[in-house]
């Protein structure tokens, strides 16, 4: 890969930030012990490892060192978080959660268990009335993501959390894409995942926030590591990385989301301004600070995105690259199957600077011209 590609894919993943592969790299080597061993120096150097990581996590979220669970990612987080259901119960979601939602909720459903998927309205909001219209006296769990990874819609969770709260239903939220990026209050969720490498982490490395009270049957059971709920060695520099990269988060996040905010908005009024047919998908307001995704009328991505050279940018969830036709987010929130087959998702993180949106806009322009050229109109 040529150096000077730019990478516009940070909902898909983010680079880990050197300063967080540095507090990881001595677990690795020197401190290498198993945090279970705590009967020897190596496992007790490595056991306060993890309980200092596991104490900066919850300072982090606003919860206490015991609510706090390691896993191997948000993937692994969902799955357990969806656990809670059980048979004769019934189970709410919405149709643009991640895959790693709607999977398990489809095995919810072939085990005989009611799920029902909220529709999002034109910008991807799920309002708190619409929830309300489908509780039902067996609802076991809601789950609604904190932000979506595709159109950047932040979701008013604590008043879904808190209509929950009222009705003694659980409530999850998957904050994968929301953790680290804005601020979230907890007050009244019960369980929460989050994945550190969407945050200037390592990969294969997330958590899980339980409530204390709430019993969360594990996927994965074994030697009993994180009180049960994740049997399996805890990996312990990527825990000690997880913990560092959240600490840089409290540090930079706020002056981050300003300045992505606003290279953002230039980004999208420039395309808006030069090319001819383009319209935004999801919200204007209330969106993730890195978020753009735009539709252009004309184009399939699928021959845009192999002529943009310069940049690595997604046309859909990475992590759905599998899946073919239209992207399901924007089919929920009512875009035709033309304006989401040829739309773009930009996810803008801490290396992009304004004068690379410039560029973007300039082999975008270039790019939606010639195709349209070529195409039949
Ligand atoms: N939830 C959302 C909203 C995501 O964007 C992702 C990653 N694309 C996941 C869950 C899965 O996270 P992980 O890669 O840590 O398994």
């Amino acid at each position: 890969m040529p150096p000077e590609v730019i990478y516009v894919d940070h909902h898909a993943t983010t680079p880990c930030d050197p300063r967080v592969v540095e507090k990881m790299l001595p677990y690795f080597t020197e401190h290498f012990g198993n945090p279970a061993s705590i009967t020897h120096p190596h496992g007790h150097k490595a056991s306060l490892a993890v309980e200092d990581a596991r104490a900066s996590v919850a300072r982090f979220f606003g919860v206490v060192p015991a609510e706090v669970y390691f896993t191997a990612g948000a993937t692994e987080s969902n799955n357990i978080a969806l656990n809670l259901v059980q048979p004769g119960q019934h189970f709410i979601t919405s149709q643009t959660e991640h895959k790693s939602i709607l999977a398990p909720a489809e095995r919810l459903s072939k085990n005989g268990i009611d799920v029902t998927y909220l529709r999002p309205d034109a910008e991807g909001f799920i309002h708190p009335e619409a929830l309300a219209a489908e509780l039902r006296p067996e609802t076991r769990l809601v789950s609604i993501e904190a932000a979506n990874g595709e159109i950047g819609t932040v979701q008013p969770v604590a008043e879904l959390a808190a209509l929950c709260r009222e009705r003694g239903v659980l409530f999850h939220t998957d904050a994968t894409q929301a953790a680290g990026k804005i601020p979230l209050d907890f007050t009244n969720i019960d369980v929460a995942s989050f994945s550190a490498h969407k945050m200037y982490g390592p990969k294969g490395i997330g958590g899980l926030l339980v409530r204390r009270g709430v019993r969360v049957n594990p996927v994965i059971v074994g030697g009993g590591q994180e009180r049960g709920v994740r049997s399996g060695t805890v990996n312990v520099p990527a825990v000690v990385g997880l913990a560092a990269a959240l600490q840089l988060r409290v540090e930079e996040m706020a002056e981050e989301a300003l300045r992505l905010t606003q290279i953002r908005d230039r980004l999208r009024d420039r395309l808006l301004e030069v090319i001819a047919g383009v319209s935004v998908n999801g919200p204007r307001e209330l969106r993730l600070p890195g978020n753009l995704n735009v539709s252009f009328v004309r184009i399939d991505a699928e021959s845009l995105l192999p002529a943009m050279k310069r940049f690595s940018l997604s046309s859909g969830s990475a992590c759905s690259s599998g899946e073919k036709g239209p992207s399901r987010v924007l089919k929920a929130i009512g875009v035709d199957d033309a304006a989401a087959m040829g739309s773009v998702r930009i996810g803008l993180g801490k290396s992009n600077t304004a004068e690379q949106m410039e560029m973007l806009v300039d082999d975008l322009q270039r790019a939606v011209r010639r195709l349209r050229e070529i195409t039949p109109a």
